[in-house]
């Protein structure tokens, strides 16, 4: 037996979609255990049935046609109870329904195994009998191992649409079908797909016989001229959207086409004999394979840009470059791998949104698309775009959901959160001026996280008191080398000016983990224990010093900078930072004579033993903030970006409550302020349980902190302070909701509460 299961096993895994996998199994279970039937039945999420999908040994036009609810026929009950039923005269059996569609004669015996993933039931195996006989424990046993390996596979094929796809064929009936990828850039927009398709395919290259080198290699760097030219005209249809920061992104792709990166190899296959073309395509796919294999998200992110440069440069080979395309009005642009670049393809008014089927939080796109505010939904894997184009979409830039031919229903529904999206704002955009005072006077800082130049324009507007955090790792992303110091300086003042006089927390640079520079690659097997934040800067004194000397000089004359360090976990690390801090400010003030105000220092908590030590390492700087998205990854032990335990990364655990409430206590008692800079203080109402913590100030995204301000207008804090005993002692993060929504009964404030869907 067991070697039957690693033979089916072998087989599923080398299958090349869903359905193949599901014949597969029909159909060796079926020679396996010698049966006259062997069924799939799965769960159509949208219409809570259990459909056929494949079968051996019942009609085969019942597949796709045949379904049972959930509680319904002996398949319903296997699947609502949860467990096997094996049946030696099924047919007598009260829950038995005889379905003619599947031309099953009456067969005896029934064994239904359900197929859970994640205590979800996905679908029901069944083997049934001519012969009365009971199936032996082997046989159920079989089942049930096969059952849980199939699982995997189909919560995959779910997770990336697959499923759906195979249950309602986008062709067929026209009817909705919906996708999950991952929230890129927040915001709802119903529009018009357009495809961006690939201009050229480097995997699809005739092996054409090269003319001379002469005019292949003049072929080439025609190509790359021509490409070089339209990246810039695209970097140009951007200006004044986004900043020379920004436009880094831009240079960094021209840099891959220099000579001697890229250009040097391709050059070199030519002379050997080999086509411009099939030489251009070889050496991109080589390198973007290097990185299609690394580990960091950051750096995968790379083989996207390169492959899409690759396309380019190979359209104007080919001379098959895209004729113009005329875009709708609300262009929700669609593609395999969009990149940054893309964006300056449409012209911004008709830019409705974005969906990439490949691409992370992380990529260079989701940065963007979230600093412009374009509703975006990135890793909408198994979306097979090809044959979208003209039809209707909603994006849920919330969620990361995408609704392709929606409903009239979804419709309605997504215009009214759009419209309560715009509505809220305006309403809200009154406050922009008002201080963050509760109703029984708790006043409290409102601050926003920064990174792009971005960022700064809609922060202004939504009225941040100033940056709580800003995060010095952004602009080295969009780099091909560190930055100098020079030109650090210069990106660092332009954050302090724009924000002047009010104060710009600046963070040291925080790689590593989940966030690697594509010049400075580390490899680990456990990046987020592994070597980041300052555990990097400190083994590298003369990235920090350069950095620090940076920020300091670059607040000459505005005096409202703040240091804070990251991923502080012991007294010792502070120290040492603390003193390479000292060090560089007296080089400026002593050496160079610079007239330059000493910073106020932070220390962030966001590692479980800095909790222990809060109290210690308050006494060595001016405060604290909490980094609650590390934090609650740390105390709960669950990766922040895990889709598996995703539902288990809870900020309002009350474990990392307990742990916040004891930093703000700590701070206090050395008389130091504390703030929160992670997603918990931009939640509504996370941000009135730190309110009632006692919290001084809150930092968040720029787009939260009109609704938190709002919340916070309309609150009694002193009746949220007295639950909060009660909260900390709660079971689980539900709870905690209840618990606060109970309170919090305002009709208004619950609106702002639920118009977060992404937060809810
Ligand atoms: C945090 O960890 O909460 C934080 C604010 O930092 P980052 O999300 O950049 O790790
Ligand atoms: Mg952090």
């Amino acid at each position: 037996m067991l070697e039957e299961l690693r033979l089916i096993v072998q087989r599923v895994s080398a299958a090349g979609d869903l359905s193949e996998v599901l014949e597969i199994i029909v159909s060796s279970v079926k020679s396996s255990l010698n049966v006259s039937v062997c069924s799939i039945y799965l769960h159509d999420q949208m219409l809570n049935r259990y459909l056929l999908m494949a079968t051996r040994g019942l009609n085969q036009e019942a597949v796709g046609n045949v379904f049972l609810g959930p509680k319904e026929g002996l398949v319903g009950m296997v699947a609502s109870r949860e467990e096997p039923i094996n049946l030696e005269k099924a047919d007598s059996h009260p829950n038995y329904q005889y379905i003619p569609e599947t031309g099953e004669e009456r067969y005896s015996s029934f064994l239904g195994v359900p197929i859970i993933h994640h205590r979800h039931v996905l679908g029901v195996l069944v083997v049934q009998q001519v012969d009365q006989r009971r199936f032996d424990e082997g046989e159920e046993a079989f089942l049930i191992t096969l059952s849980a390996q199939l699982s995997g596979t189909i919560a995959h094929a779910e997770s990336t649409g697959d499923l759906v796809q195979l249950i309602r064929p986008l062709s067929g009936s026209g009817g909705e079908i919906e996708f999950h990828g991952l929230a890129g850039a927040p915001g709802v927009s119903i529009g018009e797909a357009v495809i961006i398709s690939p201009v050229a395919d480097l995997y699809a290259v005739e092996s054409i016989e090269a003319r001379s080198v002469k005019v292949e290699l003049e072929e080439y760097h025609q190509a790359v001229e021509s490409t070089r030219k339209d990246i810039w005209d695209m970097a140009h249809g951007l200006s004044g959207i986004i900043n020379e920061q920004e436009r880094l992104l831009f240079t960094a792709y021209v840099q891959m086409l220099d000579d001697h990166s890229l250009g040097k190899e391709v050059k070199q296959r030519i002379h050997q004999g080999a086509s411009a073309q099939s030489a251009w395509s070889e050496v991109i796919i080589a390198h973007a394979r290097k990185f299609d294999v690394m580990e960091d998200a950051y750096l995968k992110e790379r083989a996207a840009d390169l492959r899409d440069l690759g396309r380019r440069v190979l359209g104007h080979m080919q001379e098959s470059v895209q004729q113009e395309t005329v875009y709708p009005e609300n262009a929700i642009l669609v593609g395999e791998e969009l990149s940054a670049a893309t964006l300056g393809m449409v012209p911004v008014e008709k830019l409705a949104g974005l969906v990439s089927i490949k691409g992370s939080t992380n990529s260079h796109l989701a940065i963007l698309a979230r600093a412009m505010g374009i509703p975006t939904v990135v890793g909408v894997q198994g979306l097979r775009y090809g044959r979208l184009r003209g039809k209707k979409l909603i994006i849920d830039g919330y969620r990361g959901h995408v609704y392709i031919n929606p409903t009239e229903e979804h419709i309605s529904h997504y215009q009214a959160i759009r419209e309560d999206d715009r509505q809220l704002l305006s309403e809200l955009e009154t406050l922009r001026d008002e201080p963050a005072v509760s109703l029984d006077n708790h006043k409290v800082r409102m601050l926003v996280n920064t990174g792009l130049m971005a960022d700064v324009r809609i922060s202004l507007e939504r009225g941040a008191e100033g940056v709580g955090l800003y995060r010095s790792e952004v602009p080295f992303f969009s780099r091909q080398r560190f930055p100098t110091e020079e030109e650090q300086r210069q990106f660092y003042r332009e954050q302090l000016e724009a924000f002047y006089p009010r104060p710009v927390v600046m963070r040291t640079l925080d790689i590593g983990g989940d966030k690697a520079l594509p010049y400075f690659p580390i490899e680990e097997a456990n990046p987020f224990l592994g070597w980041r934040g300052i555990r990097i800067t400190l083994d590298h004194p003369e990235i920090f010093l350069a950095q620090v000397r940076a920020m300091m000089k670059a607040s000459i004359g505005f005096d409202n900078l703040r240091l804070l360090i990251p991923m502080i976990s012991s007294v010792k690390e502070l120290e040492m930072a603390l003193e390479l801090i000292y060090r560089a400010y007296d080089e400026l003030t002593e050496e160079d004579h610079l007239d330059i105000k000493m910073p106020r220092i932070g220390a962030m908590i966001e590692v479980p033993s800095a909790i222990f030590l809060a109290r210690e390492l308050a006494r060595r700087v001016d405060f604290l903030s909490v980094g609650s998205n590390d934090l609650t990854q740390y105390i709960l032990a669950v990766d922040r970006n895990n889709p598996q335990v995703a539902d288990l990364y809870q900020a309002m655990h009350p474990a990392v409550l307990s742990a916040i409430n004891h930093v703000v206590k700590a701070a206090h008692a050395e008389g130091k302020n504390a703030g929160v800079c992670g997603e918990l203080a931009g939640d509504p109402l996370g941000a009135l349980l730190l309110l009632a913590m006692g919290y001084d100030s809150l930092s968040m995204n720029a787009s939260n902190l009109l609704k938190v301000k709002a919340v916070i207008r309309k609150s009694n804090i002193s009746e949220i302070r007295l639950l909060l005993r009660e909260i900390l002692h709660l079971p689980d993060a539900d709870a905690v909701r209840e618990a606060l929504l109970e309170v919090v009964t305002d009709p208004e404030v619950r609106r702002y509460i639920n118009v977060a869907p992404g937060l809810g």
